[in-house]
């Protein structure tokens, strides 16, 4: 089959369709004929060498949709045809984490799309059934494939970690991206008061279309004194870091007492300083966001299928433009989603 690999960790130019031989399901598993793969930040990192649990030869992709075309030996409740999404990650659904319904601590089976596992950046690609979700019949592969990470994770994160309630104020950086959007979306829709922090001026209106109440357009990152000025110098009582170390600081200063910061991305792969007074006089709550559930990602499924989270979808691109979307998202040109499709010409 026809695989984008990923032949060396570094620069966008390292990947490179190639010819790979074709996949097959073991026990627990079936394979799907990738239809859509969203290109994902994520990948980036990893693509940089900055993931531990990848090897290259590497193919990357944790956000694909497709459909059934063989089952391993032991699967009976997936069946040739069905059409799948996948989750970035399994779990094992047996230990105290999983029975706590909190798949994305699971260690006994953590094994992530395009890390450990061949991701869909590929014609085909194994998929564990602990790691697929069930996709309605008229909803587009594109959108599919992007549900899981993008509106999965704002489930994941408004809901489950952010406990997000009517009449808050959520500060959300980062917020133009594909978990950005849906982030906006679903705050909004559960009645926050959603305030929006981009980089650039041209994705205020699409910020502004997701339901942003107000959007802070900042180039050099400074913006807690605005956030300030729009609360009435209050602050917000939670705030979605979806950028992580580069914005980390200004979010502490933008909260309020008792405030909620729900950690879910650290584009760079950086650190930070904390004062932990901050922490400590305001009671802030930091909280960790990571990955979906199964159940998260069928909330984000029938939410997306209502029409009440609209996906972002911006471009389907060949397989083999696999290097330029990674070079368009680091060159942060991308409002939504980019999604490989190796059915597009
Ligand atoms: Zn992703
Ligand atoms: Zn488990």
């Amino acid at each position: 089959m026809e695989a984008v690999v990923l032949r060396e960790f570094g620069a966008a130019s390292h990947l490179a369709v190639q010819s790979v031989p074709d996949p097959h399901p073991g026990p627990g598993e079936v394979l799907l004929r990738v239809r859509a793969c969203g290109v994902c930040y994520h990948d980036v990192i990893n693509r940089r060498g900055s993931l531990p649990r990848t090897s290259v030869p590497a193919i990357l992709g944790h956000e694909v949709a497709g459909e059934v075309i063989e089952v391993g030996p032991d699967v009976t409740t997936w069946h040739v045809g069905d059409r799948a999404a996948t989750l970035q990650r399994l779990s094992c659904g047996a230990c105290p984490s999983c029975d706590a319904g909190r798949g994305s601590l699971c260690k006994r089976d953590n094994r992530f799309f395009g890390e450990e596992l061949a991701g869909g950046y590929a014609a085909m690609m194994v998929a564990p059934i602990a790691g697929i979700g069930r996709v309605p019949d008229d909803m587009a592969w594109e959108v599919a494939a992007t549900v899981c990470c993008t509106a999965g994770t704002a489930v994941h994160v408004v809901r489950t970690r952010g406990r997000i309630r009517r009449g808050e104020t959520v500060l959300v950086t980062g917020a133009s991206g594909g978990v950005g959007l849906q982030t906006v979306q679903l705050a909004r829709l559960d009645g926050a008061r959603v305030i929006a922090v981009t980089s650039s001026p041209l994705k205020a209106r699409a910020l502004y279309n997701a339901g942003a109440h107000e959007v802070v357009v900042t180039r050099d990152l400074d913006f807690a004194q605005q956030i300030r000025r729009h609360t009435g110098g209050e602050g917000v009582d939670v705030a979605i870091e979806i950028v992580g170390s580069a914005t980390f600081a200004q979010t502490l200063k933008a909260m309020r007492p008792g405030g909620r910061v729900v950690v879910v991305g650290n584009l760079e792969s950086g650190t930070i300083d904390l004062n932990p007074g901050l922490v400590i006089v305001k009671e802030l709550e930091i909280l960790g966001a990571y990955a979906t559930t199964q159940a998260e990602l069928e909330t984000a499924l029938a939410l997306t299928h209502a029409g009440l989270l609209t996906p972002f979808v911006t471009e389907v691109l060949p397989l083999r433009d696999a290097a330029a979307a990674h070079i368009r998202l680091e060159n942060r040109e991308v409002a939504g989603r980019l999604v490989l499709s190796p059915d597009a010409i």
